[in-house]
């Protein structure tokens, strides 16, 4: 364990996106990502493109999966409350009408914490069945373990499905 480990903790935040410039934004939101206080840059994934998980006439997705270190004074509400203050200026200075998946931020981990209210769920309760978060995050994080002990793999996968990757 680094010494830094001390006073923060490593967080997995997934990076959707599906109107628009899709890479752009995901590019553009995680770059606002690793700048907010008390947020450092671990590793990012590649840009996946990825079926629609849920609504079927939707457009192709951009997914993409970073890991960070977050300053034990950044609370994870409060950095969830950062990531959707991102979501609404992605959202408002360039596509204001466009509606709500221009882009989405989740937390899908933080090590060390368990969540259950609406507000906050981590981990995410879809992580494992998705493969736009599953595949990018064993990309970058191989062997992967949840905060509630279950390990990421592509066993679990059932939707989702990455159709091609941005090298
Ligand atoms: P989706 O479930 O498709 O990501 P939204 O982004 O619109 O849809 O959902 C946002 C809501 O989900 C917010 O009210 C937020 O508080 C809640 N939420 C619960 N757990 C999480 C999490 N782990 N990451 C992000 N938002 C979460
Ligand atoms: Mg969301």
């Amino acid at each position: 364990m680094s010494e830094q480990s001390l006073d923060s903790r490593l967080a997995v935040i997934a990076l959707g996106s599906n109107i628009g410039d899709t890479k752009a934004y995901v590019t553009g939101a995680a770059e606002a990502v690793a700048n907010l206080e008390g947020v450092t840059l671990v590793k990012m994934s590649k840009l996946y493109q990825s079926e629609p998980a849920h609504l079927v006439d939707q457009d192709i997705f951009t997914n993409a999966v970073m890991t960070v270190r977050v300053d034990n004074s950044l609370s994870t509400i409060d950095l969830l409350h950062q990531l959707q203050a991102i979501e609404i200026n992605f959202h408002r200075v360039r596509h204001e009408h466009w509606g709500p998946r221009t882009l989405d931020l989740d937390i899908i981990d933080v090590q060390g914490e368990l969540s259950d209210t609406d507000e906050l769920r981590i981990p995410h309760p879809y992580a494992l069945v998705r493969d736009f978060v599953v595949t990018p995050l064993l990309e970058i994080a191989p062997g992967y373990v949840l905060a509630d002990g279950s390990p990421v793999s592509r066993d679990t996968v059932q939707y989702g499905a990455v159709i091609s990757v941005d090298d």
